[in-house]
């Protein structure tokens, strides 16, 4: 009757809900090098629960 669940749900990055199925995206974002004070570009696989919200969230990366 009572089922565990083992595994905690991964939950959408851009809105924090539980993403089922988990769309897995690619976020490129800047950040500042604390040490250089240089930009630099990192890329990160990121769980969504949506395309939609991958796009969303790598928009409100850029700029
Ligand atoms: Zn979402």
């Amino acid at each position: 009757m009572n089922e565990q669940q083992a595994a905690e749900p991964v939950k959408c990055t851009y809105c924090g809900k539980p993403a089922d199925p988990v769309v897995k995206r690619e976020i490129h974002d800047r950040t500042r090098c604390q040490f250089s004070n240089r930009q630099v570009l990192r890329t990160r696989e990121l769980p969504f629960c949506s395309k939609e919200h991958g796009s969303n969230y790598q928009m409100g990366c850029e700029g």
